[in-house]
């Protein structure tokens, strides 16, 4: 992994502050990138980058750009958050432009709510690019609309990744008319399953699971709420995946 002095690459003559980007790369696919993102990028001495970003996206970094990967994946160590944002600091202290990188939407999950919190702290003003977050694309790479208005009033993005004190109030969301979309739900699928279930959510619910949606090795399953955890199981999927829980889920497609 690079670090602060592998960096020193780029034109730091000059000390003054340089911009600061919050950037969603999209769900995968390059091309469900935004133009700003691709400028952003185009822009930035230094690229910080998630894990769930998807590496092609770089061909819009510069050449001589610095890419400094800082992602973890499914609980692996990764350079803890501060340190995340120290390391932003200290290329803006030297005078160079940094763009951190962004699986998604920046502000959707994944933390960057905090790190706009701790550089505003540090008195940086950090623009930010909205990206599509998997939440939507996902479902949609598989013909689901969440919000059809047939199935839904509405949609809820919840994490699946919480327990104890932070476990979402799965009865609650049981009882409401929404499209459930769970973010990092795999780990815990048999628990929020069996905790819809109990709430009373019919075994009927039509479900889905989308791995890796957008890219290439896009994978998934579709079974009815009782069903579910076992048909996501056979199927072997895993993380990183959107798990869709509605009525709307009834209106997958086998795209591929
Ligand atoms: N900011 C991101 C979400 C970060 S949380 C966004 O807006 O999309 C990480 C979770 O996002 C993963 O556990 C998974 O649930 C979901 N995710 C991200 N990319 C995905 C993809 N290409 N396919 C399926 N799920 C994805």
């Amino acid at each position: 992994m690079s670090t602060l002095h592998d960096c020193m690459c780029a034109d730091a003559a000059h000390a003054a502050m340089k911009r600061a980007w919050l950037i969603g790369a999209g769900p995968g696919d390059v091309e469900l990138m935004t133009l700003k993102a691709t400028r952003a990028l185009a822009q930035a001495d230094v690229i910080l980058v998630d894990d769930l970003v998807n590496p092609d996206v770089l061909q819009f970094a510069r050449a001589d750009a610095c890419i400094v990967y800082v992602g973890k994946r499914g609980g692996h160590p990764s350079t803890p958050q501060h340190g995340i944002v120290e390391q932003m600091l200290a290329h803006l202290n030297e005078g160079r432009s940094v763009a951190r990188l962004k699986g998604g939407d920046p502000f959707v999950f994944g933390r960057g709510g905090e790190e706009q919190q701790a550089l505003h702290a540090a008195g940086v003003d950090v623009e930010i690019v909205s990206g599509i977050t998997a939440g939507i694309a996902a479902p949609a790479a598989i013909g689901i609309p969440v919000t059809h208005r047939d199935h839904a009033q509405g949609v809820v993005f919840v994490t699946g990744h919480g327990a104890g004190t932070s476990e979402p109030d799965w009865a609650a969301l049981a009882a409401t008319r929404m499209t459930l979309v769970i973010y990092m739900g795999m780990r815990r699928l048999n628990d929020i399953v069996g905790a819809l279930l109990a709430a009373g959510m019919s075994a009927q619910t039509p479900c889905a699971a989308i791995e890796s949606a957008t890219r290439p090795e896009q994978r998934h399953a579709l079974a009815t709420l009782g069903d579910f955890a076992d048909a996501v199981a056979r199927a072997g999927l895993g993380s990183p995946a959107i798990v869709v829980i509605g009525g709307v889920a009834s209106l997958a497609k086998d795209v591929r």
